[in-house]
């Protein structure tokens, strides 16, 4: 073993034909899925907690919603997904999956779409545009159950979170505003006790305090 990169791989579960084909897709067409290092930790974290319903906000083409499915045999996942290409692709390698009848993937704007306002989740996993996690954040928590966990993911935008506002391109300036404003937002939530992963992009969990 000579690197992290080559020990975080053999670690991996064994060998998928259906995974390799969407990281190759993601990697042929710029389609910004989570790294190897990010997925096997989020599915470790998963595994520990064991939600039963979880809630995915950005699904892209499916890739985590199948990983997280596939790493943890009871749970069922609702995603949202914008982009039409990316839908599309998600429900095509989705139906090819033994866990595709505990997926749902729903075509809409995440900021538009409405759940059922009895839906409850254990976990809500937030990867979508990254200047508006506060209003993903806001919209959804209250569908989270008292103990559930948020997990969000690029929260250091390659260093971007870290870097002065000056020294950010002007078009991406809005975005790493939003996003350090969320940061510190989140901190001071007093409903949620909050932490931060260095790993793969970083890594948010928030967990809802139980009402007193
Ligand atoms: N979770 C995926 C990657 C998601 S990439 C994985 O790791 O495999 C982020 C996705 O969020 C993109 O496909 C983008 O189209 C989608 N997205 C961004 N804003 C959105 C919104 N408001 N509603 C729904 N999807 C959104
Ligand atoms: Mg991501």
């Amino acid at each position: 073993m000579t690197s992290w990169e080559q020990l975080l791989e053999r670690a991996r579960p064994q060998a998928s034909p259906l995974r390799d084909e969407m990281e190759q897709y993601a990697r042929d067409f710029h389609v910004p899925i989570m790294d190897v290092e990010g997925i096997e930790t989020l599915k470790t974290l998963l595994r520990l907690q064991k939600p039963k319903r979880l809630l995915e906000i950005g699904s892209a083409i499916g890739y985590s919603a199948l990983q997280i499915a596939e790493a943890l045999p009871d749970v069922h996942i609702t995603t949202i997904e914008r982009d039409d290409e990316r839908y599309e692709r998600a429900c095509a390698f989705i139906e090819r999956s033994d866990a595709n009848d505990r997926i749902t993937v729903h075509h809409a704007d995440a900021l538009e779409f409405e759940l059922s306002s009895d839906e409850r989740f254990d976990a809500l996993f937030i990867d979508a545009a990254k200047g508006q996690y506060q209003r993903f954040f806001e919209k959804y928590e209250p569908y989270v159950q008292p103990g559930g966990i948020i997990y969000c993911d690029n929260m250091f935008m390659h260093g971007e979170l870290f870097t002065p506002l000056e020294d950010i391109k002007r078009r991406r300036r809005t975005m790493i505003r939003n996003l350090k404003q969320f940061v510190d937002w989140l901190i001071a939530h007093e409903s949620y006790d909050v932490s931060f992963l260095n790993v793969g992009d970083g890594i948010a969990i928030a967990q809802k305090k139980d009402k007193k």
